[in-house]
């Protein structure tokens, strides 16, 4: 089971989804309106993890999907 990365550049997050979660399909929207939506793919929390540490860096806030992450142990 992969993850799925979520950067939203107006709105300042990441957020971390797993596979297969009801938010990742809605990507087929594309980019988001003002384009401000970036996905990433990872086979592994740790690679999804890390990544979002480095927007975590650049002032984002690190966030976990609600609905998919429920109960996973991170
Ligand atoms: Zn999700």
């Amino acid at each position: 089971m992969g993850y799925s990365t979520k950067v939203n550049s107006i709105v300042k997050d990441v957020v971390i989804h797993r596979y297969p979660c009801a938010q990742i399909r809605k990507r087929g929207g594309g980019p988001g309106k003002y384009g401000q939506v970036h996905w990433g793919d990872f086979d592994a929390l740790d690679a999804a993890e890390e990544y979002a540490k480095k927007w975590e860096m650049k002032g984002y806030q690190k966030k976990y999907c609600s609905f998919c992450t429920k109960g996973l142990t991170i």
